[in-house]
């Protein structure tokens, strides 16, 4: 089953097109990463698709269209955008707690259940022993899990992420990949989200779309999309793309003053 059917969108800005005629379809329970360039409009496809900017074209997730039916969206979906807002003074429990929203009735009054389903996310994440620290004092590995904490606070069935893991070290980066595989698996979510790094996205993701300059490239597994002769049109020349112990490594080659 399709979970998210995204159809000939396009989007543009004060009248200049960054995005046109995108479909993709992400299967239900699959990790979708989306790759390309800075500036291919990786992050305007995703805030179309949670209905944070105006489209042409049509989004379905599950049987809600974005921005129609805002509750229906708000208690299926979860979104992190590329740079999310850490209030400041709101504790790492309260942040957490913020996934629990759509839930809540017209009194706004989270119950017992709610807190419960907040303890057992921070669990999930390693947060318990952060609980009380301002969130927006917590180092990035953090902060990204206090994100994906709240994520799963929220119990969506489809979780879109932009770059969740710009600007961390290489075992941070890779751990928050593993919170994420696991949320896939153990909950069968589908994940779509935005991935810079090309040799995680061929690691974790079961399938691959490249865009560049608004429009998808390449679509499919990740052996399918991550090859040098794509790559090389849509990056530079001097990529290369090769195996190591079974998984694919994206690296650039250095090719001035290295004398071949
Ligand atoms: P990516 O996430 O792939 O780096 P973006 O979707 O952020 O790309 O941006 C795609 C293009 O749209 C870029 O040229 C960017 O400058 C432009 N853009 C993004 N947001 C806006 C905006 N609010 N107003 C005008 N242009 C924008
Ligand atoms: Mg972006």
């Amino acid at each position: 089953m399709t979970a998210i059917a995204v159809e000939s969108v396009s989007v543009s800005y004060n009248g200049t097109n960054v995005l046109t005629d995108v479909s993709i379809d992400v299967a239900e329970g699959t990790w979708m990463g989306l790759v390309g360039p800075n500036g291919a409009g990786k992050s305007t496809l995703l805030k179309a698709i949670v209905g944070a900017v105006d489209y042409d074209g049509s989004i379905r997730v599950g049987d809600a269209n974005a921005p129609d039916d805002r509750k229906a969206m708000a208690l299926r979906l979860a979104y992190v955008p590329q740079r999310p807002v850490f209030p400041v003074g709101m504790s790492v429990f309260d942040f957490v707690l913020l996934g629990r929203t759509p839930h809540l009735g017209p009194l706004a009054a989270e119950g017992s259940q709610d807190i419960a389903i907040v303890w057992d996310s921070l669990a999930t994440l390693g947060l318990t022993e952060f609980v009380n620290r301002d969130v927006a004092s917590l180092s990035g590995g953090e902060t990204q899990r206090a994100s994906l904490a709240r994520v799963l606070a929220q119990e969506p069935r489809v979780v879109v992420l932009d770059e969740a893991t710009a600007s961390l070290d290489v075992a941070a980066q890779h751990e928050v990949l593993e919170l994420i595989a696991r949320i896939q698996e153990e909950r069968g979510v589908t994940v779509l989200s935005a991935i810079h790094d090309l040799t995680a996205a061929a690691q974790f993701c079961d399938e691959l779309t490249l865009i560049d300059e608004g429009d998808v490239v390449a679509t499919g597994v990740p052996e399918g999309v991550l090859t040098e002769s794509t790559l090389g049109d849509v990056f530079e020349p001097t990529i290369r793309v090769i195996e190591v112990e079974g998984s694919l490594v994206v690296v650039s080659l250095r090719t001035e003053g290295n004398p071949q």
